[in-house]
């Protein structure tokens, strides 16, 4: 599915004599390495605060904690994501509400959202999904009607341009009150461990989570709240540094890979296409609004399980992402979910295949993935 070796290939006379000073100088943990990487990505993505963390789903919870929910808050979010979104929520004791998404582009419905606003309703979860940001025009205009946060998990998304309505541009994560994104090594922008970060335009609300990473501190042994240890170390901060000015092109290649594989899904029945929105019609080389974290396919005759097996015998990597919903997985059913409320979620979910998507896909690759790919779902 990922093949990052061509990545390390580039950058690894400047990783391994990074990783040499690290050593030699023991600076493993919040050394020169992590300020740098901060720097340079608030740089990169117009974003005032980047806090850098141990990971996506620590980036996540340390966003909620440094805002002011209180147990049994509402946070509404997808149905249709990664489980991580949902189980911050709920570990913090706020109450998350699954609502369903979008046919078209997999992200969380601003319909959908409205309907499920109550009065206890504080906070909503974008999640960018794919590679595409969600509906943010609409997500915005709900969030301030009824004054609620906008938390963007971006984990997905590291990259992407959202164009608005107006015209427009801002990067992906940098668009509600608090974003978080993961540096896991599958992501768009990938250490070689686990990595997160949260950003923020807001300095009040930096200044709380900067504490808040680090034991709830804001000076030495004082401890003001009650935090966590989240912390990425300076070994996964030089790769991060070494790749971030690369990330535009990896996620043009991302972008040339995806545009390769609709060109052979053109026309071919039962097959659907990823659809890009934002202002961006197709998928183009130049606009960064669909960053293709995934490359998923709608498989409408009811052959997707046996595509993936198919794929499997050829030696074809694929996913489902994702084969559950949410309000179906044992820890967080909820006698208040009623299933016909997810249609589209519970359409997904049997129609989704992820095809093989990183920096290193050629020509060869592609042609042998589609041609396997049409042949079986027609015959
Ligand atoms: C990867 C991911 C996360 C969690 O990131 P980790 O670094 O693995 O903790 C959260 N949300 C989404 C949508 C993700 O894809």
């Amino acid at each position: 599915m990922v093949d990052l070796n061509g990545q390390f290939e580039a950058i690894k006379e400047q990783v391994n004599s990074k990783f040499a000073t690290i050593l030699e100088t023991s600076a493993f943990i919040n050394g020169p390495e992590v300020h740098g990487f901060q720097k340079d990505l608030e740089t990169y993505l117009d974003v005032k605060h980047v806090i850098p963390c141990a990971n996506g789903t620590d980036a996540l919870q340390i966003a909620m904690m440094g805002l002011d929910l209180k147990p049994g808050d509402e946070v509404i979010t997808a149905d249709f994501t990664f489980a991580a979104t949902v189980e911050v929520i709920a570990l913090l004791q706020l109450t998350p509400v699954l609502v369903d998404v979008d046919a078209e582009t997999f992200n969380i419905d601003p319909v959908a959202i409205e309907k499920a606003i109550t009065s206890k309703t504080k906070a909503i979860v974008p999640v960018h999904l794919f590679g595409q940001c969600a509906n943010m025009d609409q997500i915005l205009a709900i969030a301030e009607k009824h004054n609620l946060y906008v938390i963007e998990d971006n984990a997905q998304a590291i990259g992407a341009n959202y164009r608005f309505k107006n015209g427009k541009k801002q990067k992906a994560g940098t668009i509600g009150h608090v974003a978080a994104t993961s540096f896991f090594p599958s992501k768009n922008l990938g250490a070689y461990g686990d990595g997160g970060a949260i950003f923020t335009n807001d300095d009040a609300l930096a200044h709380t989570l900067r504490g808040i990473v680090n034991h709830g501190m804001y000076e030495r042994y004082h401890h003001d709240v009650v935090g966590v240890n989240s912390r990425l170390d300076s070994l996964q901060a030089a790769v991060l540094r070494a790749k971030l000015p690369l990330l535009n092109n990896y996620n043009a290649k991302r972008r040339e890979a995806a545009r390769k594989y609709s060109k052979a899904f053109k026309g071919i029945a039962n097959i659907e296409v990823p659809v890009t929105v934002n202002g961006c019609g197709e998928i183009c080389d130049t606009c960064d609004c669909h960053v293709f974290h995934q490359y998923t396919l709608k498989i409408t005759n009811g052959k997707r399980d046996s595509l993936v097996q198919h794929l499997n015998e050829k030696g074809i990597p694929c996913g489902v992402y994702y084969p559950i919903p949410l309000h179906k997985q044992k820890a967080y059913i909820d006698p208040r979910y009623n299933d016909a409320d997810f249609p589209i979620t519970n359409q997904l979910i049997k129609e989704v295949i992820s095809l093989p998507m990183h920096t290193d896909l050629d020509d060869e690759q592609i042609a042998y993935i589609t041609d396997t790919v049409i042949g079986f779902v027609n015959r």
